[in-house]
């Protein structure tokens, strides 16, 4: 396997994931570093072996901080968050869409002062993105399934869980519970 492929998931000093979704991976050389800084412990490795000259040790798989990192308190606005709190789910038609399927409609459209904020910006899918066009919900008939709102990291965070990557190493899963519904033994 090459190191390329060993990427470190990156918890925080409580042992949970930095950031589910994108899920917080480092590069082998950025956790070999942060090792070396001892700014983190390593929880579990890899087989891989790395070797230099002076050295020789088994590639992390995963860390965590030593120090805890606190979470935003106010998220970015950014479209990628505005899909995460919308669970990336058309707020007009409820369909569920990857992200480049995906616009952002203004309930309230620019063209007549709606503005660009967490409170007037919904996900919505092209088709309906153009059904809706310069109209407000009432004169289109079309309603924002949930309200817009600012949400709270926590909130984006929960949000996140649901998207497990492609990819996940088996020494990830103590630390992702992506099936929140964990079978008694
Ligand atoms: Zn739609």
């Amino acid at each position: 396997m090459s190191p390329e492929n060993c990427p470190a998931l990156v918890l925080n000093a409580d042992f949970r994931p930095l950031s589910y979704f994108p899920l917080s991976l480092w590069s082998w050389q950025d956790a070999v570093k942060a090792v070396f800084l001892e700014r983190v412990n390593i929880v579990s490795e890899y087989d891989r072996v790395i070797r230099s000259p002076s050295l020789e040790m088994r590639l992390p798989s995963v860390i965590s901080l030593k120090e805890f990192v606190p979470a935003e308190r106010r998220p970015a606005f950014t479209r990628f968050n505005v899909f995460l709190r919308d669970r990336f789910v058309c707020q007009y038609c409820g369909g569920g869409y990857p992200a480049h399927d995906l616009t952002f409609d203004h309930i309230v459209p620019r063209s007549r002062g709606g503005r660009t904020t967490w409170c007037n910006v919904v996900t919505a899918c092209g088709c309906c993105n153009l059904a809706k066009g310069n109209r407000t919900p009432g004169e289109a008939k079309m309603f924002p399934r949930h309200g817009a709102f600012e949400p709270s990291a926590r909130v984006l965070q929960e949000n996140g869980r649901g998207f497990p990557p492609n990819f996940l190493h088996e020494s990830w899963r103590d630390f992702l519970y992506w099936d929140s519904e964990l079978e008694p033994a």
